[in-house]
């Protein structure tokens, strides 16, 4: 079980039992990410808040979990603006970052990049994101959502079928979820990609051997048929060896409201790790569906935040004593 000063490296660290458990402790860090009531539990605490590569969401997702537990952030943003540009091993960089900090979070472009800086690291590490490789605490919000929204609808998580779309052989979002996954109860799950794009055949076969049920795809309209998710995902332009080839297939897999009427059930969830790349060429997940009450998106943008909350509050071990420090809000908020 994730405890008391670890690092999240990778979602494979968790054990089933990990699950429902973060779930309840997510559950119950609404109440703050409502405003309805403010904790000074971590007050004192310092996070850095590592970030070598392009982010807005994980990034002040993770500072504003940080802050609603009552601790302080500290940020860098861009490998130029720091000491990796003069050649500093992550290693060193570990060892000085604990001397400040509590708590990190970081994101870096290189597969195993943060796994090398816990080496050197003295205070727990949150993994947000390592190229391709992981992004667990995404995996952990997405399959939050996942079950909050199911349950909405009547049904469970293992009942549940899945399809995943898009760039799946780059996407970490996508590798750390489908893990996951293999922690729980056998589900339906439909691979919708370009052929080129499909998802690594090693993470294929942990799935079927955990006993779900994969299917591969390479027609949309196909593969999202008759599931309860649909977790779209974004061609990885950083990804590819020039530009020009992700441009092949920006644009090929793109849900609007017609395909979704047309293909998809009256109750299915649409999901993305965001940001969803909106630009006209590749347009993947449609405007015209933001009204509508199935686009899960912006839940999950909300729901990071109490997974995020959970996952602090594990690691610095004050789950217990969060309530104890609460009070109420005195400003105005409209999401209380
Ligand atoms: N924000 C997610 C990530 O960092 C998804 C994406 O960038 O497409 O992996």
């Amino acid at each position: 079980m994730l405890s008391r000063g670890d690092h999240l490296l990778s979602i494979q660290q968790l054990e089933s039992a990990d699950i429902p458990h973060l779930f309840k402790i997510a559950d119950s860090m609404q109440p703050y990410v409502l405003r309805q009531k403010r904790t000074r539990v971590l007050d004192g605490a310092i996070l850095a808040n590592l970030f070598f590569e392009p982010s807005t969401r994980t990034r002040v997702s993770f500072g504003t979990a940080f802050n609603l537990l009552g601790g302080h952030v500290r940020e860098t943003v861009g490998m130029k603006a720091s000491a990796l540009a003069k050649g500093e091993s992550l290693y060193d960089m570990a060892k000085v970052i604990s001397c400040y900090a509590d708590c990190v979070a970081m994101r870096h472009p290189e597969s195993g990049s943060v796994a090398e800086f816990a080496t050197g690291s003295d205070v727990p590490v949150l993994n947000g994101g390592d190229g391709a490789n992981e992004h667990p605490t995404q995996a952990l919000l997405d399959l939050y959502t996942i079950y909050k929204e199911l349950g909405q609808n009547g049904k469970s998580l293992d009942q549940a079928s899945i399809a995943m779309v898009g760039d799946l052989k780059h996407g970490r979002t996508v590798h750390s979820l489908s893990k996951l996954l293999n922690n729980c109860a056998p589900v339906s799950i439909n691979l919708v990609a370009p052929n080129a794009l499909q998802m690594p055949d090693s993470i294929i076969r942990a799935l079927e051997t955990h006993g779900h049920q994969v299917q591969t795809f390479s027609d949309l309209a196909e593969g999202v048929q008759s599931t309860d998710v649909v977790y779209q995902t974004r061609i990885q332009e950083e990804r590819f060896e020039t530009q020009e080839e992700a441009n092949l297939y920006r644009g090929q897999f793109r849900i609007d409201k017609q395909l979704f009427d047309d293909a998809c059930e009256q109750s299915t969830i649409l999901m993305h790790p965001l940001p969803r790349d909106s630009r006209p060429e590749a347009n993947e997940l449609n405007d015209d569906l933001n009204l509508l009450d199935n686009l899960a998106i912006f839940r999950q943008t909300f729901n990071g935040v109490s997974m995020r909350m959970a996952l602090f509050a594990t690691v610095l071990d004050v789950v217990d004593s969060v309530h104890q420090y609460a009070e109420n809000v005195p400003w105005y908020s409209n999401k209380k």
